[in-house]
Order: C-alpha cells, then sequence, then structure tokens
C-alpha cells in the first residue's frame, strides 16, 4: 500500500510515522508514505517563499488554497504512480469536515482494493473547490469536528488502512475487528495496593477457560 499525501506541512507527519508499528511497517516496505508539497509546483520568486493561499471569493474570514498548485501535484503523484506500475489502483481521498464518515469498513475496503491511496489534506478555509472537478475524490471526514489542517485526519486514515496491510501487524489476530476485544485490559502484576486500596485483575481472565474469558470479554466491549 502505498500512501500519497499532498501537503502544506509534510513536516506534521514526521514523528507519528516514525514511530512503532507504523516505522516498521515502513522500514519493511509493508506500505510507503511519500509528500508532495503543493508549495512546490506554484511559481515563484527566487528566494521569496511560495505562497499558494489567497483571499477567497464571496468575502470572509481565512484564506484558501488554490487549485493549481494541487492539481499539479496530484497530477505528479499519478504520473509518479503510473510509472511504477501500469495495473496500479488508485484511490484520491480529498478531506473534508463534511464528507462522508471514516470507519473499519472504509478502511478494510481500501485496504483490499488500491494500491496506491492520494490524500489531499486542506488547511486554513480549505483547497479551491475546482479541484474537485478535475479529479474524482471522495471526499471524508474523521469525524464531526473541524480541525485546523489535514495532516491529523491522513495520519488517522494512515494508520487505520495500514492496520489492514497483510503483514503490518505482528499477528493476523492482533487485528481487533477479527476477534472478541475488550476495552478493559489487564497485565501484570496480578494485584497491586495504591493508597491502601487493593486492585486486581478480574478473576475469570485468571480461570483458563477459554469460553468465560470470551463471554467476560463480549460483556465488555
Ligand atoms: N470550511 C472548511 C471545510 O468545510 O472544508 C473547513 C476547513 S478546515 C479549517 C481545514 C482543513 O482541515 C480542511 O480542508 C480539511 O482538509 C481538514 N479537516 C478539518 N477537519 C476535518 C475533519 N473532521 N475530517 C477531515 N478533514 C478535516
Amino acid at each position: 500500500m502505498r500512501f500519497h499525501i499532498i501537503t502544506l506541512f509534510p513536516g506534521a507527519f514526521r514523528s507519528y510515522l516514525g514511530e512503532s508499528i507504523l516505522k516498521r511497517a515502513i522500514q519493511d516496505k509493508k506500505i510507503s508514505v511519500q509528500f508532495y508539497n503543493p508549495r512546490d509546483f506554484a511559481a515563484g520568486k527566487r528566494g521569496r517563499a511560495v505562497r499558494v493561499d489567497k483571499r477567497p471569493y464571496g468575502g470572509g474570514p481565512g484564506m484558501v488554497i488554490e487549485a493549481l498548485p494541487v492539481i499539479k501535484a496530484i497530477e505528479k503523484v499519478r504520473a509518479t504512480i503510473q510509472k511504477k506500475s501500469k495495473k496500479s489502483t488508485v484511490k484520491i481521498i480529498w478531506l473534508s469536515p463534511g464528507g462522508t464518515q471514516f470507519d473499519t469498513h472504509f478502511a478494510q475496503v481500501a485496504a483490499k482494493k488500491y494500491t496506491d491511496i492520494i490524500i489531499v489534506s486542506g488547511r486554513y478555509e480549505g483547497i479551491d473547490a475546482r479541484v474537485l472537478k478535475i479529479f474524482t475524490c471522495e471526499q471524508v471526514s474523521v469525524g464531526p469536528f473541524v480541525l485546523t489542517g489535514g495532516e491529523l485526519p491522513a495520519m488517522l486514515i494512515i494508520d487505520c488502512v495500514s492496520r489492514q496491510v497483510p503483514g503490518v501487524l505482528g499477528d493476523a489476530a492482533s487485528l481487533e475487528e477479527r476477534r472478541v476485544a475488550s476495552r478493559e485490559v489487564y497485565t501484570r502484576p496480578e494485584k497491586f495496593t495504591y493508597k491502601g486500596k487493593t486492585y486486581r485483575v478480574p478473576k475469570v481472565l485468571l480461570s483458563g477457560s477459554h469460553v468465560d474469558i470470551e463471554n467476560w470479554k463480549r460483556l465488555h466491549t
């Protein structure tokens, strides 16, 4: 699974992708994450920081990201994918708080169906909507709230889709969706005392009875 992220702030991804399971998945080449910055596709004066945000037509607060640098960035990604393999299956996700709600089912389908996912991450008031007239994109929301940018939503999607990619989780049984996973989990020690009170692991989890444990987990999901 190859992720291609269009973002003005690629640096925002570094720490999260550089830790734990996703770091290993990238090292093991189970997934890859490439960044494309619209600023690199905008005409700028030499030595000056390139701005790709402009005031919105119709007024209102905040700035809007210009269409053309984003269009050129998407074109570049598509050309790169095409060059890699003619058999690629590509999806373009356009992040928007008003889009289709992202969930595990979406991630499962995406991991099965596509080799390449392009995620277009906005900032400020968003991206000029004419980009949506040029490319077929699915507008996707990660929840009923508005964030300052699409970088966290993009990371969330990368994380959730990657879990569905074979070999990313050490043991396929780790996929919570395929087993009874409790929201209550316990580990060693079996009991400890804190401020005079003793806290124990529920007895059933020590019983060794697979059936009882599964039933208990079902009651605590
Ligand atoms: N009025 C704009 C809209 O409805 O798209 C809000 C823009 S928001 C401040 C800036 C960017 O953050 C959006 O373009 C989108 O990329 C991202 N974003 C914010 N909240 C999001 C959410 N819940 N799901 C997905 N993307 C979100």
